[in-house]
Order: structure tokens, then C-alpha cells, then sequence
């Protein structure tokens, strides 16, 4: 076997995008992808917010297969019959607000520019070990076949076990993962443009917190696709674990809500799938090279999760670009140790990578509080259901009711520090 000038372990967003960059400067590279196709494995909500593919491949969403541009976000507090949202819709929204994809489609896409560009993908190769020179990385194993290389990159997702065995990072703990579990539920394009209130190619991205997850941390989601919805629920592994209850069973709790199920009703299901999303940001940060090898995506914990955004695709592709720019300049040099590699740490601190990172790196403690899941929820749905019914006795002004709503649930102590924490967090 040739020895190639990098191998990338992956094919999603991080995995192309380097692969892509390389390639495109005559690097000679091979991605090695598990799966039967690049995408076969991968789910997301699906909501991508797009400026690194725009700096990588301008007007993408001219030819990539988008399902809709989003132009109405809303957030919704659950309780079990209620639900108070914040619903926010522009006829000015652009590529800026994000565009709804379905990875089986786009993952392929992506490869397809990757091979265009010069790089080979092969496919159902799972890479299990290393192969080193002088300790070293110099390629990776697939079972007893090696595949040498000058350099590795790592884009192989959440469940890297190369990432371990490289010394590159601990196993991720249980409380710096959550779980998604998502259905894609098959309906007309006309019923979902009528039920969402859409129309051509817009599409809604709407947001979720309180019972569908029984007030554990994490929350529901659902998008609209063209001719489907992606209907989903994320929450904290640990929770499930400590509260014995199945991520699966969430998922049929959240699509039995009355609000929900108003969206997806005679909807079939025609897709399930399930994968952990790092959340914790630079609390489980990995170290970024060693000799012959880089770590980019979720494979190094790069996903911004803050509540009101989670955001790891286009993390992942900028990881992809910074790994495949110092790549090319190790390869220039003729140098692929530690010390010219970790070029790459400079360069997610110098972009939006690590800035945002560190910038709401106090989310994931804040996002912990169970208040936020079930008492706010509860409080602001009563408030709400008092405010807007009319029973016959004499009603209290607004504030009154709000505070009313309050009695017994949290004191103002209580609220004032959360208040406090939210604006340290978010
Ligand atoms: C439920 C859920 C909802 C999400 N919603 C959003 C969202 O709305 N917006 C957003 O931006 N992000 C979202 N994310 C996060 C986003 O999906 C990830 O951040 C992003 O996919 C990371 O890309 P990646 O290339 O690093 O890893 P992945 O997309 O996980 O790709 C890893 C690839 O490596 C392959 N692979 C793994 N191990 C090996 C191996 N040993 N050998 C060969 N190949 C291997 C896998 O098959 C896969 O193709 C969500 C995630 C989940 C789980």
C-alpha cells in the first residue's frame, strides 16, 4: 500500500471538509468511512448554520441538497398539557438563519466534493489502530490490513475509541454527553407548509423544554424537512441512567404531547436513529495534535451547546479546515511532529471555534439546574393559564399573577440567582 500524505478517520462534516481542503492543494489523501456510505450512520436535529461551508464552497445551497432555509424559529416551554412559545418568523430571513438537512443526503454530497477535489473515500472500512514509527502515528490498521500515512486526522465522531488510544483524551464522562433520539416522520409537503405555516422552500425550526424530557436536562426538537418532519428529544445520558428512564420512551412521550401531536398527526414513521452529542464544551477539550496525528469535530468535543443552540456541524467543519490548513503547511515543511502540528490549536483559538467556546463556557454547569425543566415550565404555563382564562372572579394584574404562580415553587432568592447565572451563561 502507498503511502498516503494523510488519512482522515471519518466521513460527516469534519471529515469532508478536511479531506476536501487537502485534496483541493494535490495532497494526496484517503478518508476511511465505516459506514456503506458517507452518512449511512450520521443523524442530526438537523438545523445547519452554514458560514464555513459558504467560505469552503460558495452558494452551496444552490446545489447542496437543503431540504428548506429556515425563516421561523420558535421555543416552546412544555408542561404536560401546556405549552407557552416564543415564535420568532422573518420574510428577511437568509442563509444566515440556518438551513434544514437530512445527513443521508447531505454527508454524500459533501464526500462526493471531497472525492471531486482528488481524495479517495473508501467506505464500510472501519479503522481500529494505529500504525507508528519511532512512537509516532504514521497510519491506521483496519483489521490486519495498514494503511501508512504521513499524518492522521481524526473526524470520527462522538464515539471515537481512536481518540482514547491515541492519548488524545479521556473517554467522554456521562454527564458531558447527551443522547438524541430522533424519528423522521413521512407527510405531504402541503400538509407540513399548512400545519407550520410555510410557504415554497421556507421551513421552521422549533425548539423545546420541560415535560418532554420529564424535566431532566436536555430537550425536544422538531424541523421541517420538504416532505417530512424531524421530530427528536436530546437529553443528559447521566439522567437517564441515575432516573431509569429510555431516551426511546421520551421520544413517545414528546409525540404524544397534545401540541405535538397536532404537527405530526397521520404522519408514518419512516426513519429511527439514535447517537450521543458532546455538550460540555472546553471542559472536555482534547489535546489538539500529538506526532502524526490531529483530532478535529465531535471527535474532540466541538459542539456548542447552549440551550437555545446546539451547534456542531459547522464547529466541525471549521475544525476540518484548521487541521487540513496545518496539514499543508507540516507537509510543505517536510515536518509532522507535535511541535509543528499544534499550529492547529492556534488556529481554532484565532476563529469562532474555541472563542465561542469559551465564551459560554459556563452553559453546560447553568444548563444542569432542574428548574430550568421542570419549575420554570410549570410556572410559566399557570401564569399563562390564569392571565388568558376568565373564571368569573375578579382578576389581578399581570405581575400579580406571575408572583401568584410563584408561591410554593421558587422563592425570589431562588429566582434572582438563576437570573444571575443566565446572564453569566448565555
Ligand atoms: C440528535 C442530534 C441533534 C443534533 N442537532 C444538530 C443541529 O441541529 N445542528 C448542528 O449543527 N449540529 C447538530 N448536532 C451535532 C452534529 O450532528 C455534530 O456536531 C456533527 O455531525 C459532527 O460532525 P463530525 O464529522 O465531527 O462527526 P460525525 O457527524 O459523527 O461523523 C463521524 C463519521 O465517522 C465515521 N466513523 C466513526 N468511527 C469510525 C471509524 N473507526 N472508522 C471509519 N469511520 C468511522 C462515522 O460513520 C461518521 O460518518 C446534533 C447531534 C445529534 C446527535
Amino acid at each position: 500500500m502507498d503511502k498516503f500524505d494523510a488519512i482522515v478517520v471519518g466521513a460527516g462534516p469534519a471529515g469532508c471538509a478536511t479531506a476536501y481542503t487537502m485534496a483541493r492543494e494535490g495532497l494526496q489523501v484517503l478518508v476511511l468511512e465505516r459506514g456503506k456510505y458517507p452518512g449511512a450512520k450520521n443523524m442530526w436535529g438537523g438545523a445547519f448554520f452554514g458560514p464555513v461551508m459558504e467560505e469552503i464552497f460558495p452558494d452551496f445551497w444552490k446545489e447542496a441538497p437543503v431540504e428548506r432555509s429556515v425563516s421561523r424559529h420558535t421555543i416552546s416551554m412544555l408542561t404536560e398539557h401546556e405549552s407557552l412559545s416564543f415564535d420568532f418568523r422573518s420574510d428577511r430571513a437568509d442563509k444566515n438563519h440556518g438551513f434544514i438537512i437530512l445527513r443521508a443526503k447531505f454527508d454524500q454530497w459533501l464526500a462526493k466534493k471531497a472525492e471531486q477535489a482528488g481524495a479517495i473515500i473508501a467506505t464500510s472500512l472501519e479503522a481500529d489502530d494505529f500504525l507508528y514509527e519511532g512512537g509516532a502515528v504514521a497510519g491506521v490498521k483496519v483489521g490486519s490490513e495498514s494503511f501508512p500515512a504521513s499524518v492522521v486526522i481524526l473526524a470520527d465522531g462522538a464515539n471515537s475509541l481512536l481518540a482514547a488510544k491515541a492519548g488524545l483524551r479521556k473517554e467522554f464522562g456521562l454527564h458531558d454527553v447527551k443522547q438524541g433520539v430522533k424519528e423522521v416522520i413521512q407527510l405531504p409537503r402541503e400538509v407540513i407548509e399548512d400545519r407550520f405555516g410555510l410557504q415554497d422552500d421556507e421551513g421552521a425550526a422549533l425548539e423545546f423544554i420541560g415535560s418532554c424530557t420529564r424535566g431532566l436536562p436536555g430537550g425536544g426538537f422538531l424541523y421541517t424537512n420538504h416532505d417530512s418532519l424531524s421530530v427528536g428529544v436530546v437529553v443528559q445520558l447521566a439522567a437517564v441512567g441515575e432516573q431509569k428512564v429510555k431516551a426511546s420512551d421520551l421520544l413517545e412521550d414528546f409525540k404524544n404531547h397534545p401540541l405535538i401531536q397536532r404537527y405530526i398527526s397521520k404522519g408514518k414513521t419512516v426513519e429511527y436513529s439514535a447517537h450521543l452529542i458532546p455538550v460540555t464544551g472546553v471542559k472536555i477539550l482534547p489535546t489538539f495534535a500529538k506526532d502524526g496525528i490531529l483530532i478535529t469535530g465531535d471527535a474532540a468535543g466541538l459542539v456548542l451547546g447552549t440551550g437555545l443552540i446546539l451547534e456542531g456541524a459547522n464547529f466541525a467543519m471549521a475544525s476540518g479546515v484548521a487541521a487540513a490548513q496545518t496539514v499543508i503547511k507540516a507537509k510543505k515543511a517536510g515536518d509532522f511532529t507535535t511541535k509543528a502540528l499544534d499550529h492547529y490549536e492556534g488556529l481554532l483559538k484565532s476563529r469562532f471555534v474555541l472563542k465561542e467556546l469559551n465564551a459560554f463556557k459556563r452553559a453546560p454547569e447553568f444548563l444542569e439546574n432542574e428548574r430550568i425543566y421542570n419549575t420554570y415550565p410549570e410556572l410559566l404555563c399557570s401564569a399563562a393559564m390564569k392571565m388568558f382564562e376568565n373564571d368569573g372572579t375578579v382578576r389581578e394584574g399581570s405581575f400579580k399573577t406571575l408572583m401568584g404562580s410563584m408561591k410554593g415553587k421558587i422563592s425570589i432568592w431562588q429566582l434572582m440567582k438563576d437570573a444571575w447565572m443566565a446572564k453569566e451563561s448565555l
